[in-house]
């Protein structure tokens, strides 16, 4: 039976490896191509977390300027909810979202945007967890669903 199911949303830049992620999590594989995602989707794993059957639903969004319309109906959905269901309850659970700041694609770190010393900056003036990941080499990337899920538990 599972005894908790949980949602996580992954948001950031198009082409940043948001759905590769999701696919290399949830049915371990790594493609090249690039499709474009549109809108919303999902997919699930299950995972034991202190012998406790856990559902993950990895939730992908489309970060591209022209898909903008439906990520944005999406949030204001979510907002929606959050504000319809008990300003209170949902304030302290909003508030509690465990949350983690990814630098993907270290296996080519060299071509970085960013130094990884300015993204672990940028994790510590948030006050986010910070975690490097490659999907293509299959790094960090079990952690990053590791420590969400052990931060939402134990909330
Ligand atoms: P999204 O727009 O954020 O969903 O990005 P995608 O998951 O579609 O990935 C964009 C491109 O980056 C694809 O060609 C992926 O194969 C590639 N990619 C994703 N993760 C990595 C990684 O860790 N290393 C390398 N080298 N390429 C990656
Ligand atoms: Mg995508």
């Amino acid at each position: 039976d599972i005894e908790v199911a949980i949602k996580v949303v992954i948001v950031g830049n198009g082409a940043v490896g948001k759905s590769s992620m999701i696919q290399r999590y949830c049915k371990g594989i790594f493609t090249k191509d690039y499709k474009k995602t549109i809108g919303v989707d999902f997919l699930e794993r299950q995972i034991k977390f202190n012998d406790e059957d856990v559902r993950l639903m990895l939730w992908d969004t489309a970060g591209q300027e022209e898909f903008d319309a439906i990520t944005k109906s999406y949030y204001r959905e979510l907002r929606l909810k959050l504000s319809t269901n008990g300003e209170q309850k949902w304030k302290k659970k909003v508030g509690q979202i465990p949350l983690v700041l990814v630098q993907n694609k270290i296996d080519l770190v060299e071509e970085a945007v960013l130094e990884p010393e300015e993204a672990e900056a940028l994790a510590k003036r948030l006050k986010l967890r910070f975690y490097r990941t490659s999907v293509k080499e299959n790094l960090n990337v079990e952690e990053v669903f590791r420590y969400l899920t052990e931060k939402y538990i134990e909330r």
